[in-house]
């Protein structure tokens, strides 16, 4: 048993876990499960890397904008040299696109930052209270967690935000409110004229955060930023991660009121954003082609992917992502045997979902293969 001395007393004691030391809330902490990484997945298989598809973690299978790639490269040579912490040219060139004030953007290291500024920002730890839907996004919960923050789990209605249930749910001690529109890992969306009234309902000493990882992959999407005006407590936050094919690069935003936005931006690190990462997204902002390929390629295959569960029988949610979620019975048992295939999804198991699986959509080829492999993995009825 390893000794030390007691700061206060000058004591000897023994020491008998550094959790001892660790701040209490850490304890029941479950980290983040990522996505297996293609590497792994190739290393511990014997395969060969590129004989690996991931189907697991919602990023573009076109990849990065081709503009954006340029301007990293052309950026290279000046990595020596710290960051714009004010990141000038890219908030203003997402105030203008959106119709904003540069002084309403606050960047992040990938939008999951934005997630810990609001908690950061707005819930005192021990104290105030977090709400989200049940099946949201699991990093809200992971935060309130790291922040000491209880998060208040409404029910869900067939795997949709109840936006009743979330209103009722709400008390003095509730700050903050996570929706994610579309949300991940259901796929699911909240119509339009739910959300506004949602907005006009929720008292103002709660400040909503409204997830967007997934904005451009809705047909009609709500005018929320224009919403701003009238909701001083609404958030929005959006991220490069998913249509514009930047995930490894970790950069996302919040788009909020100039009072909120001030406070966030206190809550931050003065470098958050790296300098590749910030142009690569401005490059990336203008690449209109590159998302409306995107946009194609996600709805063809997430038509295909339904059409294919559809056939086999097994229960899917309507998405409106780049992903679809489905239930195959047995998670685990499907995505064991998909792995060895050299195919990686994700099994929601950890989730609490023990029966469903999520699927990215891929490339047209990589949508094949899965087609043609799938079936033969599935647990018999
Ligand atoms: C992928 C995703 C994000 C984006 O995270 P980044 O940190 O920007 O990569 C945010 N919210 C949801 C619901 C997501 O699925």
């Amino acid at each position: 048993m390893p000794w030390t001395k007691s700061p206060a007393s000058g004591n000897v004691l023994p020491l008998m876990s550094m959790w001892d030391l660790a701040n209490a809330n850490l304890r029941a902490l479950v980290p983040y499960e990522p996505g297996k990484p293609i590497d792994d997945v190739a290393r511990e298989l014997g395969l060969d890397p590129k004989s690996v598809i991931k189907l697991a973690s919602n990023e573009n299978p076109l990849g990065p904008s081709p503009k954006a790639i340029a301007a990293m490269r052309d950026a290279l040579a000046g990595c020596h040299i710290y960051p714009d912490g004010g990141a000038f040219h890219l908030r203003n060139a997402l105030a203008a696109q959106l119709g904003v004030d540069r002084s309403q953007i606050v960047l992040g290291n990938g939008s999951n930052e934005i997630i810990q500024f609001a908690y950061s920002a707005f819930a005192k730890p021990g104290r105030h209270r977090a709400i989200a839907s049940k099946w949201a996004f699991v990093v809200y919960k992971l935060m309130a967690q790291l922040f000491d923050v209880e998060l208040v789990e409404t029910p869900d209605r067939h795997f949709h935000h109840d936006l009743d249930a979330i209103r009722a749910a709400i008390t003095p001690d509730t700050r903050l409110v996570f929706l994610a529109n579309p949300n991940n890992p259901t796929g699911t969306r909240i119509p339009n004229a739910d959300l506004k009234a949602f907005l006009e309902a929720v008292p103002c000493h709660v400040a909503i955060f409204l997830d967007e990882a997934y904005q451009e992959f809705l047909q009609d999407p709500p005018d929320t930023v224009g919403w701003l005006r009238q909701h001083p407590n609404l958030t929005v936050f959006r991220t490069f991660s998913k249509a514009q094919g930047l995930a490894g690069l970790r950069i996302g935003y919040a788009i909020a009121s100039p009072e909120t936005a001030e406070i966030l931006q206190r809550t931050r690190q003065p470098f958050n954003v790296n300098l590749l990462a910030q142009v690569a997204a401005l490059a990336a902002l203008d690449d209109h082609d590159h998302i409306d390929a995107t946009r194609r390629l996600t709805l063809h295959g997430r038509a295909q992917l339904a059409a294919l569960f559809d056939q086999l029988g097994l229960r899917h949610l309507e998405s409106h992502a780049n992903f679809i979620m489905v239930n195959v019975r047995d998670a685990d048992h499907v995505f064991q045997t998909l792995l060895r295939r050299g195919i990686i999804i994700r099994s929601l198991k950890s989730y609490g979902l023990p029966e469903w699986v999520r699927v990215s959509i891929g490339t047209p080829e990589e949508m094949n293969r899965f087609a043609s492999e799938f079936p033969s993995t599935l647990p018999l009825a």
